[in-house]
């Protein structure tokens, strides 16, 4: 099998972003992602080390991958993040290199997060209110990411987007203060639909609230938002525009509007598995086949047969819907 041939699955969908979660731990608890105590790491030996993650990085963009988002549990806990950071932005055929954060310690990495070439940043912010902040994260750390955020914008980041986890009778009084300080700063809002990928099996479909409701919502109390298309259309966020020219808002609407259909993603676990969508039950052991000495040819072959049997959607709308075993911070958000 030529591995210069496009990542292409069984419905004809071509896959070129890669995900890469590079630890399963966090400094915050996100209720909606982790439990409150009694977390259970990976351990430090089964994460996949800056070389094997590299070496995965060089052989996908082989294959076609020409977009890689790092993420985590929180990304920013794992140590020298910037070093792996400078190695995934000199892999020849990366065009586009992003970091998703909840920015509790971007105010001492934005610097050399940029100097090792990152210029993307989603930067995870559900409110502007310091006790809501602590009721979602259980940390007192509000004051750390709107300092993380200052730094990332001084330092000059080409893109900053908030993502803003949308959970009904929770978050609508922060909808308009966060859209108004995302306007303010040049930040794009990103509300991402609640998904049942929680640790404590909390979410229910009441509790999601929907993108059209948020859309009402901002334009209501903003300006009327008109839908914009979007110049990659499998990008999974619906962006909207501000009448008034204030800038943009997107929304990924996992629950209400599935992008299943326009999917060009995979995803590579902090412990070296490989997914194929973020729900998905089954997953391929890159590690083990790293690890017992398999040649690029084979992993690349891994790669394939993961995305040759990807499924046509997760059908979360559908009965036939299970929740992966495993919850966000541990797949890699
Ligand atoms: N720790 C980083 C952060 O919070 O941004 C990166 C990993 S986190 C798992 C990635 C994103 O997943 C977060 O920005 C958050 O918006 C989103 N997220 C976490 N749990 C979610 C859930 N149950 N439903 C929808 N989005 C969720
Ligand atoms: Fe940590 Fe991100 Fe999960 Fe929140 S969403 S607990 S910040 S990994």
């Amino acid at each position: 099998m030529n591995n210069a041939a496009p990542l292409r699955d069984s419905f004809g969908r071509v896959h070129d972003n890669l995900r890469i979660s590079v630890t399963d731990r966090c400094n915050i608890r996100c209720f909606y992602c982790m439990p409150e105590t009694g977390v259970e790491f990976v351990e430090r030996r089964e994460i996949l080390d800056f070389e094997e993650i590299e070496r995965f990085a060089r052989i996908a963009a082989g294959m076609g991958i020409t977009k890689i988002r790092v993420t985590g549990g929180e990304p920013l806990v794992r140590r020298d993040l910037p070093v792996l950071i400078r190695r995934l932005a000199a892999i020849p055929g990366i065009h586009d290199l992003a970091l998703t954060t909840n920015g509790v310690l971007l105010a001492d990495l934005a610097a050399s997060l940029y100097d090792a070439g990152l210029r993307r940043l989603n930067v995870h912010l559900d409110t502007l209110d310091r006790e809501r902040f602590f009721q979602i994260t259980r940390r007192d750390d509000l004051p750390k990411v709107l300092e993380g955020l200052a730094a990332a914008k001084r330092t000059g980041f080409a893109q900053i987007k908030l993502n803003a986890v949308a959970v009904k009778n929770l978050v609508e009084d922060d909808i308009v203060p966060l859209a108004l300080f995302a306007r303010e700063n040049g930040f794009e809002v990103r509300y991402i639909e609640f998904m049942p990928l929680d640790a404590q099996n909390l979410w229910d479909r009441g509790k999601v609230l929907l993108a059209d409701d948020i859309i009402a919502a901002l334009s209501r109390a903003i300006s009327p938002l008109t839908p914009i298309p979007d110049p990659d259309p499998r990008a999974p966020a619906t962006e909207y525009a501000y009448a008034d020219g204030g800038g943009m808002v997107g929304f990924i609407a996992s629950v209400s509007r599935p992008f299943c259909l326009n999917c060009n993603r995979i995803r590579l676990t902090a412990d070296g598995k490989l997914r194929y969508c973020l729900f998905a039950i089954e997953e391929d052991d890159v590690k083990g086949l790293m690890r017992s000495g398999a040649s690029d040819e084979a992993i690349a072959a891994l790669v394939r047969r993961n995305v040759a049997g990807k499924w046509e959607g997760h059908e979360i709308n559908s009965t036939k819907f299970v929740a992966p075993p495993r919850p966000m911070y541990s797949i890699g958000g």
